[in-house]
């Protein structure tokens, strides 16, 4: 079994950085969240690191996909660390602003925004909508002039390649609700440049998630290089090409993208494309990662509560869920399950991880064995994308407390959630 980065056993106790996780689930209880601050730097520098260094052929900019992982501390260490952001909602635009992050660094992404949410990004003068439809743009350009403001616009193509992962996070196929078909783009941008209170800056494109192989990023590349050409040959100009996000990460023995040799690759394609235009003009690159900045760096921590062994199957109750963590009911997703102690005193079985919710698709792993006793902590790994911030209330299960782990020190970043915040905002009739 290997490990993620900044978690590791020491005398037979699973730490994260400095801390025991035991020393976390004592302190805080469980089900928790654990993030390591020093992971997330290191897959946020990954991407960093070979940005900056592109310099004046450009620009590079890494724009965190919020809703990845969506906790204000996390968004606060990106931002310091000069990420911009990718978001899909209002919510998250004020998320992001109460974080300390930029708003011209941010970028409006998702299929469906209400009026008022153009308005408010429109307000704060958020740095590009990724606009998905026509309708879409019509009705942007209607909010914008009725404020009196030109809203930044790319519109997110749909390139038709296949991303080659779970149907439910594959995007950039024709029969995906997402972006607009590429056969359509070039008259798509000639209605949008003709809008008014609308500025073409920017073409874009995300074509699913969890992706393992850098193929059909670079098969998107192409289409959308052809595209920004097709456009010039138009007469419309834009200054950037946002390729997505969409970078797998290990969960268990996947072999998947090295984020340099991603970047790498992108940018040799698109410098060999440039010095064979004759303007030569330099074109920005945005990035939209998500999973690959916090997949890694978290870990959701549980304890045993009973062990139920069977005929057929032995399954160990465990005080975490599908509403804790949904990914494995959602998408079939398999995370690594580890002892916070390795050095149990009872023979391994096979055991079914499942959680209280009466739900029979509540389940977090299958088949595994573990040598495990009632009481027992477990810790889920890498779940630090598309964990927490997909969580909810089901059953009346309060959400999970999420501590940030940094060197030796415990930084608690959201509170358990109480059962009286769960009808807070209920109200019973007269
Ligand atoms: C979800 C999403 C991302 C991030 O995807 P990851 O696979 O987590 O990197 C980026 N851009 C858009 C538009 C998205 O919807």
């Amino acid at each position: 079994m290997k490990l993620p980065p900044y978690f590791a056993y020491r005398d037979g106790a699973l730490c994260i950085e400095e801390v025991a996780a035991s020393a976390i689930a004592e302190r805080f209880g469980t089900p928790t969240y654990v993030y390591s601050k020093a992971a997330l730097l290191r897959a946020f520098d990954a991407y960093q690191a070979t940005c900056a260094a592109r310099g004046p052929s450009g620009g590079a900019v890494v724009c965190y996909a919020v809703k990845a992982n969506s906790n204000l501390a996390v968004l606060q260490l990106f931002a310091r660390a000069g990420a911009g952001f990718d978001i899909v909602s209002g919510g998250e635009l004020a998320r992001v602003l109460a974080a300390g992050g930029r708003a011209d660094s941010i970028l409006f992404s998702g299929v469906g925004k209400s009026p008022d949410e153009m308005r408010q990004a429109l307000d704060v003068g958020i740095g590009c909508f990724n606009v998905e439809s026509l309708s879409e743009a019509r009705q942007l350009s209607a909010v914008a002039n009725a404020a009196g403001k030109l809203a930044p616009v790319s519109l997110r193509v749909n390139p038709d390649v296949d991303a080659r992962t779970h149907p439910y996070i594959a995007t950039g196929l024709k029969e995906s609700k997402f972006g607009i078909p590429y056969a359509d783009a070039v008259s798509a941008y000639r209605a949008v440049a003709a809008l008014p209170g609308l500025a073409v800056i920017g073409v874009d494109c995300h074509i699913g998630s969890q992706l393992l192989e850098v193929a059909p990023l670079m098969e998107a590349l192409d289409k959308l290089i052809e595209l920004i050409d097709a456009l010039a040959a138009a007469g419309i100009f834009v200054g950037h090409l946002d390729l997505g996000g969409g970078i797998g990460i290990r969960y268990g023995d996947e072999a998947t993208i090295e984020t340099a040799e991603y970047l790498g690759r992108v940018f040799e394609r698109v410098d060999r494309w440039r010095s064979e235009r004759h303007d030569g003009k330099p074109i920005r690159l945005l990035f939209e990662p998500g999973r690959s900045l916090v997949g890694n760096a978290g870990a959701l921590l549980m304890r045993t509560l009973v062990l139920k062994p069977g005929p057929v199957r032995n399954f160990a109750v465990v005080d975490a869920a599908m509403n804790d963590l949904l990914r494995p009911t959602l998408y079939d997703a398999w995370h690594e399950v580890v002892p916070v102690r390795s050095d149990a005193g009872v023979p391994a079985l096979q055991w079914d991880l499942v959680g209280p919710i009466c739900e029979s698709g509540d389940w977090l792993a299958h088949d595994r064995s573990l040598a495990l006793a009632e009481g027992d902590l477990l810790a889920c790994l890498s779940a630090g994308a598309y964990g927490m911030a997909m969580s909810s209330n089901y059953n009346s299960r309060p959400r999970a407390a999420e501590v940030m782990v940094d060197g030796q020190s415990l930084h608690l970043v959201r509170d358990r959630e109480t059962v009286a915040q769960l009808f807070a905002h209920e109200h019973r009739l007269p």
